[in-house]
């Protein structure tokens, strides 16, 4: 995945991903609905996505598809006459997927259905009901705690009936069809970390890669959270197991540092390959270890797929004090933080993409590099010494029995460093690759 002259691969697209993500945020979004359907049309825009229609009360192993949750308007009349918790003005403030109702309650009761955040008493929190039927409101809780008591007139004007979920997937062919994955969720509304960073990602992370040509096939799934996941497991069940690699993308907007959460297997390629790039930064970075709990990553890891699917984000699930709520918005995140983000993303498929397994043609003692102009080439530049010892030790590892990626864990040299050394002595004749009628 280097370009011709072996650099790292770069693409400039923070200012996009973040206007992307500035587009998207007003759009109430669900697990179902016409926002997600509108999402999917503003990605279409930029990546030729395949739109599915799923029908509500389909089976997607124990579970069914959804009914279709649409609103138009929600809101709350109190005693004075005053318009409060107003969906218009910020679509957190309806209990997303609340049944539709139009009555008047006494405060107590009103109370039983409002949703604050009493630590941060400005925010507004984002809470859903999906899957048992219930009408809400969520406010700032000082809000709350001044509502006088009397009769409140609450509207939610929304519809809760059989249609369709709606998901997008956009597959780019490789030279083989063993595939890596990119599955982002796209049901919650108005939050930009959690949903719309991840969306942004992966939207310009699939229009970089079809640019280029690839080893393995690129498959990104946009998906509602869970539902989506499970429906999309359900209905490509051989599909997915050419899935090799994978990766679940949120939470990659904001400046907390780098997350990786390990697939179930712990020591999957993908695994070793985010924690190489994420060590090599040399920044502080966190790992955790798989839990089932979290995203997407619960299902593609479940133990009747087990896919080497891992979930890199900067902070992560419920992690940071602005999760799920209000304060999860445009200022949260920035293009500086999704570039860096997308760039780590290219380097671990840089790594997925050219981790080969080499054998040294000239294996009895070290082969002379100075005649090979290996040191000439590499010895004149500031990092010539590191370079060198990338050039010994692919040389020395290169028994068939160690990849790149293993010679770069075990150097200590990055990756980039390793790839262009065994470049360098294939040219010249010193490496083949196995397979390639190469003799250990
Ligand atoms: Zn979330």
């Amino acid at each position: 995945m280097s370009d011709a002259a072996g650099s790292p691969i770069a693409v400039q697209a923070g200012e996009k991903m973040y206007d992307l993500v500035k587009e998207l945020y007003p759009i109430c979004r669900s697990i179902t609905g016409d926002g997600v359907r509108l999402t999917l049309d503003i990605i279409k825009q930029r990546i030729p996505l395949t739109v599915h229609e799923v029908p509500s009360g389909t089976q997607v192993f124990d579970w069914t598809v959804p009914r279709e949750w649409n609103i138009n308007d929600a809101y709350i009349i109190t005693p004075t006459g005053e318009k409060i918790a107003e969906f218009k003005k910020h679509n957190l403030h309806v209990l997303n997927y609340s049944v539709p109702i139009r009555r008047k309650v006494m405060l107590e009761e009103l109370k039983q259905h409002l949703f604050t955040l009493p630590a941060h008493p400005d925010w507004i929190p984002y809470r859903t009901s999906y899957y048992k039927d219930n009408w809400g409101f969520c406010l700032p809780h000082r809000q709350m705690e001044s509502l006088p008591e009397g009769e409140y007139e609450v509207v939610i004007d929304a519809t809760l009936e059989d249609g369709h979920l709606s998901y997008g997937e956009y597959l780019i062919p490789g030279e083989t069809s063993d595939e890596i994955l990119f599955s982002c969720h796209i049901c919650h509304p108005s939050l930009c970390n959690d949903n719309l960073s991840g969306i942004a990602l992966t939207t310009y992370l699939a229009e970089y890669l079809a640019t280029r040509s690839s080893r393995y096939s690129y498959r990104f799934l946009f998906i509602p959270g869970t539902i989506g996941s499970i429906t999309w497991l359900a209905r490509n069940e051989d599909r997915a197991r050419r899935i090799k690699h994978g990766l679940v993308v949120t939470c990659v907007g904001d400046a907390g540092p780098f997350t990786y959460k390990k697939s179930r297997r712990a020591q999957a390629h993908i695994d070793r390959a985010v924690l190489h790039v994420l060590e090599q930064s040399k920044e502080r970075h966190n790992v955790i270890d798989f839990y089932p709990y979290g995203y997407d990553e619960r299902q593609y890891c479940s133990p009747g797929f087990n896919l080497a699917v891992g979930s890199l984000s900067r902070s992560s699930h419920g992690q940071y004090p602005q999760y799920h709520t209000s304060a999860d918005n445009l200022d949260l995140v920035s293009a500086e933080n999704l570039q860096e983000s997308l760039q780590t993303y290219l380097d671990v498929i840089d790594v997925l993409e050219n981790t080969r397994t080499y054998i040294n043609q000239n294996p009895k003692c070290e082969p002379q590099l100075g005649k090979r102009g290996l040191y000439s080439s590499v010895g004149a530049s500031a990092d010539g010494k590191l370079k060198e010892m990338a050039l010994l030790w692919v040389l020395n590892l290169s028994d068939g029995e160690h990849d790149l990626l293993q010679i770069a864990e075990r150097s200590g040299e990055p990756f980039a460093a390793v790839r262009d050394a065994a470049a360098a002595l294939v040219r010249c004749g010193l490496l083949l690759e196995a397979g390639d009628g190469a003799a250990a």
